[in-house]
């Protein structure tokens, strides 16, 4: 596992690409340009790790994009010590971000593939989430909550009901919501059964799935 100055030397350019997208927070920034994401990619795609890209990992899914990563950790405004769910672990790079920023991290993955390799991966990289599971998102978390942010890295058909109501008042949901096309929706808790309801623009993501598919 090599990081070399020439992916030091990408990593700043891609640095350049989301910042010029828009991204402004610099604690985010400064874990993108930490992060070996080349090492998060099978081998094949090493040339492709440093643009500004989603690209294939096991199990038919995908890396998300570094900007997608870096808009979403924004909308979640983690502090360190932060508890924070999120849905969807796949290779452990958005998971590796949430580490860079001190948050306390629990994801839940529902491929066992992804779940076992990236579980034994990230350590290897210095990274200690508090807990990797093998599980649905759809249920999230019930045990750990409530959370400061929960964040879903898939399509999700509609906004799962145990989601909202694992949040603190004051906490954050980022989720993608939508078919074909999503809508980034952040939901911010404001009482128990008061929440705000913001639009950030269409992406698209692998689908979050239910456990029958
Ligand atoms: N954050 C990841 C994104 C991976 S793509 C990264 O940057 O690598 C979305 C991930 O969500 C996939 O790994 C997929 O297997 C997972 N997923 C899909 N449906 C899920 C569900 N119901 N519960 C948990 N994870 C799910």
């Amino acid at each position: 596992m090599k990081d070399t100055l020439k992916h030091q030397g990408l990593r700043q350019k891609l640095v350049a690409t989301i910042k010029a997208k828009g991204i402004t927070d610099d604690k985010v920034i400064a874990a993108i340009g930490k992060i070996p994401r080349h090492l998060f990619m099978d081998s094949g795609f090493l040339d492709h790790a440093y643009q500004d890209k989603a690209f294939p990992i096991a199990a038919d899914q995908t890396i998300s994009q570094p900007f997608t990563v870096a808009f979403q950790t924004e909308l979640l405004q983690i502090k360190p010590g932060d508890k924070i769910l999120e849905i969807g672990t796949g290779s452990g790079y958005q998971t590796a971000v949430l580490c860079e920023l001190g948050a306390k991290v629990y994801s839940i993955e529902r491929q066992n593939e992804l779940y076992k390799k990236t579980s034994k991966f990230l350590p290897k990289l210095g990274y200690r989430p508090k807990k990797l599971i093998f599980g649905d998102g759809y249920i999230g978390l019930d045990e750990e909550a409530p959370f400061d942010g929960v964040i879903v890295t898939a399509g999700a058909p509609f906004v799962p009901k145990a989601l909202l109501g694992q949040l603190k008042v004051g906490g954050r949901l980022v989720i993608p919501v939508g078919t074909d096309v999503q809508t980034m929706m952040l939901y911010i808790r404001k009482g128990p059964k008061e929440f705000e309801q913001h639009e950030h623009g269409e992406f698209r993501f692998v689908p979050l799935l239910e456990d029958k598919n």
